[in-house]
């Protein structure tokens, strides 16, 4: 029996994927690697592997695009590697659905950490779901944790992975502050985060647009000042 967790790399760049490669083999893991967008998404979608590194930058076929087609089949974690680091790049991959996001260079501990952050809480979800409670109801927003759906005056928001874990992590929480360290501990899953927190805040921007009435002053989510973000109680 084969337990070792499989790593599909999708990167052009030759010098990269074999240090990657070198390093993922090393810390455990299979890998499988695929130099363009197209066989990348291919191999992706044959669905045996636990966790995908994909750089945007590609032949054939961008990562943005790879990420939302492997998106619409499976729920494989998905990190983004680029070198392009603009925020409308990072709010568009994490839109498209992946779930982390590093610029580079990168430190190979800091991706290895998030490998296994990602790998652990992916192998977990399948426990979560089963746990999980019925309904939170918060004004017009209402959380289905048994169906991972949020719907607002009854109409099913399109929310990422990442926004409804947000969201539905305050909403069963109400009325705590937490810090963006703790969110990307509880929420992505980091026990020893040193990277962008920024993460945090581009997340919380896009929930909060999703989930506000346009033009509202106080959002659900608010804002403690040098402190962190809380949903209040009784909304
Ligand atoms: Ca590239």
């Amino acid at each position: 029996m084969d337990n070792k967790k499989k790593i599909l790399i999708v990167e052009d760049e030759k010098t990269i994927a074999e240090i990657l490669t070198y390093n993922v083999k090393t810390a455990g893991y299979e890998t499988e690697t695929k130099y363009d967008g197209k066989s990348g998404l291919e191999e992706a979608l044959t669905g045996k592997y636990d966790l995908i590194l994909l750089d945007l930058m590609l032949p054939l076929m961008d990562g943005f695009e790879v990420c939302a087609k492997v998106r619409e089949r499976l729920d494989t974690p998905i990190i983004i590697l680029t070198a392009r680091d603009t925020e409308p790049d990072k709010i568009r991959g994490l839109d498209t659905g992946a779930d982390d996001y590093m610029t580079k260079p990168f430190s190979i501990n800091e991706l290895l950490s998030r490998v296994r952050a990602n790998i652990r809480r992916y192998s977990n979800e399948t426990v979560t779901h089963k746990i999980a409670d019925t309904t939170i109801e918060l004004g017009d927003i209402v959380i289905d944790c048994e169906n991972y759906l949020v719907k607002k005056g009854g109409k099913v928001l399109e929310l990422s992975k990442k926004e409804y874990d947000l969201l539905a992590y305050f909403a069963k929480n109400a009325g705590k502050i937490y810090t963006r360290e703790e969110l990307m501990s509880a929420v992505w899953g980091y026990e020893n985060f040193y990277g962008d927190l920024r993460t945090i805040d581009v997340t919380i921007a896009r929930l909060r647009q999703k989930i506000d009435d346009p033009g509202t002053e106080e959002s659900l989510i608010q804002t403690k000042r040098g402190m962190g973000y809380f949903i209040a109680q009784n909304n």
